[in-house]
């Protein structure tokens, strides 16, 4: 863990695809790079099933370059593993090991990834793998490109889309990062149009009511609302969240 303030030293956001990460958890993560912590934001996939109308190719390589930029409004490491969208799966070994390669890089103090009952199936995959990755990365004779982390990390389970089922445990108010985590959201071209074409959805629209509705739970402006995953050596006294 950092400082005395208590600001943790390096975060990382784990998310299936690109824009979950800015919809979900983008004011915690803007927040943390305020306070001086080192941000790693990550998706598994390219989000290339996310855009139906160009080539695999050319949308992951699109998506990719719009996760680098909306990194780059808070002076976050953004990484891509490469995973297929659609396809993540908790038990393959190559799938988890990457996980595991990025943990070990990041050495985070507090994770962030999808609640384990989000819609989406690579959404779930990726919230089991995330939280059981973070015990393998700690195992040192479990191999990998890295060396072994330290503890346990805090996870945190992020908002699921539109908050469906999701009651939650702690609140961060993001009112003073609202228009950076929009921002952050509006690097996304490709895939806001997509869905505005599609199914005729403003995502920042979306996303603006979603920080309004956590913001009215908990008496501010705008917020984002998590719940830490409960396990022995995983809960903690200390308030980790910005
Ligand atoms: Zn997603």
């Amino acid at each position: 863990m950092g400082d005395t303030c208590g600001v943790p030293q390096s975060v990382i956001a784990i998310a299936a695809h690109p824009d979950d990460i800015e919809i979900l958890c983008a004011g915690a993560m803007a927040l943390y790079a305020r306070a001086g912590a080192e941000v790693w934001l990550c998706t598994l996939t390219a989000g290339e099933g996310g855009v139906n109308d160009r080539a695999p190719d050319e949308i992951a390589r699109i998506r990719r370059a719009e996760s680098e930029s909306s990194a780059a409004l808070i002076g976050a490491r953004y990484a891509c593993l490469g995973l297929p969208d659609g396809g993540v799966l908790n038990g393959d070994p190559d799938m988890r090991s990457r996980v595991v390669d990025i943990i070990r890089q990041a050495r985070p103090d507090v994770v962030f990834t999808h609640d384990p009952d989000d819609y989406h199936p690579d959404h779930r995959a990726t919230s089991a793998m995330v939280l059981d990755a973070c015990f393998t990365a700690v195992i040192s004779n479990t191999r990998t490109g890295y060396p072994a982390t330290g503890s346990l990390p805090a996870v945190f389970y992020m908002d699921t889309l539109a908050g469906t089922g999701f009651q939650p445990e702690q609140y961060v108010d993001i009112t003073a990062v609202w228009t950076t985590k929009r921002d952050m959201l509006a690097c996304h071209v490709s895939q806001l149009e997509w869905m505005q074409r599609q199914e005729s959805l403003d995502f920042l629209e979306f996303t603006e009511t979603m920080g309004q509705f956590r913001g009215i739970q908990c008496g501010v402006r705008y917020a984002e609302g998590y719940r830490i995953a409960h396990a022995w050596q995983r809960d903690t006294t200390r308030r980790l969240l910005p």
